[in-house]
């Protein structure tokens, strides 16, 4: 094991670490293939004591918390967070793959925004007084409270886990609910770090607890849980549509935010140099594993070539390698089977005909590494109608804005979309009629606490961040005095 790994990999339960009923499993580093960790596995067993410790928390010491002294608690992580950064950095960058300056300098600090962002509201959750006609004759005082939900199942992908799981957890307690956490079985080190702290922290047991484990094991038991009220998931479509489905049977609350296949639209007006490096940006940050990847580059005609051009370049200038190294610039996808379905849409694309214009190869060696990847295509291939969640692109030509915002538009996903342009009329204009939970205009994906988050379509349900994210973790009451 490596020197910087946490020793923490068992669960987190109702303020304890415990072995899970569920065994072990290994996680790998992509990079290398060496074994990082054994991590312990939840059953539904302990899925049930999570479930009770967080109900009992719920009831008891956290909701006997003051709204302002669990806003201190979330600064006081938030400060620990800052303190350990590197440490839960470089745990990602072996575990995940992401390159460490970026885990360091955009995925940590997004989690400690999160947490002082919703520190910042614990003590602002408020209702509505409301006019009425009055009840019978008789005036009243109505009023709505907003509420905790309850016990919230946090469920987190692999891609960015701390930063994501941030987005849940912060609102989920600053508005008084508690927490069950379930990472991903390819990034769990991270989060049970951030266990360590939340202990350091103080916050009461069973207030949050981190069950790691199978999706079909943990994430299936967790869901099925009548004691859970509310399940915040981001992951895969597929996953999230049976997620909604097994919701049903408790008519669980659940907030999906899924896949994506994201425009960029590259207008012949936009500042061209920006516009290429920004489009670079949004198809190979973190190896273009990324929800709002903006894999479809859509490019007026007249550009379409420059806009080739400079992907090229962009592409060529990534540095492949270890994600602990200074300088690498891609890491490794994340683990095997990711690299073989990349691969396999590049020979999909090539047989649907489109150009190969760089990349395309797996270079040698122990990780599971894909060269940055450029295809000129039309949006009817699989490469621009499927979630490839790998440094793969393609780019399709427009003639004019009505064109652009139907192909844009032309997609089961509608998660995230960039419009490139100078011109601040047609900026707004597309920006209305794109369908998308979040358009950037000259800046790929701007994210932060502040803006809500989430998709249309196939890319989800509901919005996490902002205040949307105190409305989707609160329940609202309607009491009404008759006076
Ligand atoms: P995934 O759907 O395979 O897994 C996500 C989580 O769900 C994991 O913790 C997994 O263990 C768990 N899970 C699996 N089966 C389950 C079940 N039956 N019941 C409950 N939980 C279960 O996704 P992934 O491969 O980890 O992540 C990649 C996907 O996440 C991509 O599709 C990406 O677009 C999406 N994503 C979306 C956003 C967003 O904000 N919309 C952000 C990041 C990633």
């Amino acid at each position: 094991m490596t020197s910087t790994l946490s020793p923490t990999t068992k669960l987190y339960l109702d303020g304890a670490w415990t072995a899970g009923g569920a065994g072990t499993f290994t996680a790998l580093n992509p990079a290398t293939g060496e074994a990082l960790a054994e991590i312990a596995a939840a059953d539904a067993h302990d899925v049930d004591r999570a479930v009770e410790a967080a109900t009992r928390a719920l009831r008891g010491d956290w909701a006997a918390t003051p709204p302002s002294a669990k806003g201190a608690l979330l600064h006081a992580l938030a400060d620990l967070v800052e303190r350990d950064t590197a440490h839960l950095a470089a745990l990602e960058a072996q575990e995940m793959g992401v390159p460490l300056g970026i885990a360091q300098a955009l995925f940590v600090p997004n989690l400690v925004a999160s947490l002082r962002y919703y520190a910042g509201w614990a003590d602002k959750i408020n209702g509505e007084l409301l006019a009425t006609d009055g009840y019978f004759g008789a005036p009243t005082h109505s009023y709505t409270r907003r509420e905790p939900i309850g016990v919230i199942a946090a469920i987190v992908p692999w891609n960015a886990p701390l930063m994501i799981l941030g987005w849940k957890l912060a609102p989920a307690l600053a508005t008084g609910n508690t927490v069950i956490v379930k990472p991903a079985e390819d990034a769990s080190l991270s989060i049970l770090h951030l266990a360590r702290l939340i202990e350091e922290a103080g916050f009461p047991a069973g207030t949050v607890s981190v069950l790691p484990g199978p999706g079909e094991v943990t994430g299936e038991a967790l869901v099925l849980h009548p004691g859970v009220h509310k399940i915040s998931f981001t992951g895969s479509t597929e996953v999230g549509r049976r997620i909604l489905r097994n919701s049903a049977t408790n008519f669980t609350r659940t907030t999906l935010e899924l896949g994506g296949k994201s425009p960029q639209i590259v207008f012949a007006d936009a500042d061209l140099p920006s516009a290429v490096q920004g489009a670079a940006m949004g198809l190979f940050t973190n190896q273009g594993q990324v929800c709002a990847a903006g894999t479809r580059i859509l490019a007026h005609r007249s550009v379409v070539d420059a806009v080739l051009d400079g992907l090229q370049q962009a592409a060529r200038a990534q540095v492949l390698g270890d994600p602990m190294e200074a300088g690498t610039t891609m890491g490794p996808l994340v683990n095997a089977a990711q690299r073989e379905r990349v691969l396999g849409y590049v020979r999909r694309g090539r047989d649907e005909g489109a150009t190969l214009v760089t990349g395309g190869t797996a270079p040698d060696g122990p990780g599971h590494f894909v060269a940055p990847t450029v295809f000129a295509g039309t949006n009817d291939m699989a490469i621009a109608r499927e979630e490839i969640f790998g440094p793969v692109g393609t780019v399709i030509p427009f003639d004019d804005d009505a064109e652009a915002i139907a192909i844009a538009n032309d997609s089961s996903y509608g998660l995230a979309a960039t419009v490139w342009t100078a011109d601040v009329r047609r900026a707004h204009a597309v920006a209305a009629a794109l369908q998308a939970g979040a358009v950037g205009v000259n800046g790929w994906s701007p994210l932060g606490p502040q803006l809500p988050w989430g998709g249309v379509k196939a890319s989800g349900i509901g919005r996490e961040l902002g205040y949307e994210g105190i409305l989707a973790n609160t329940e609202s009451k309607t009491v009404t005095v008759v006076l």
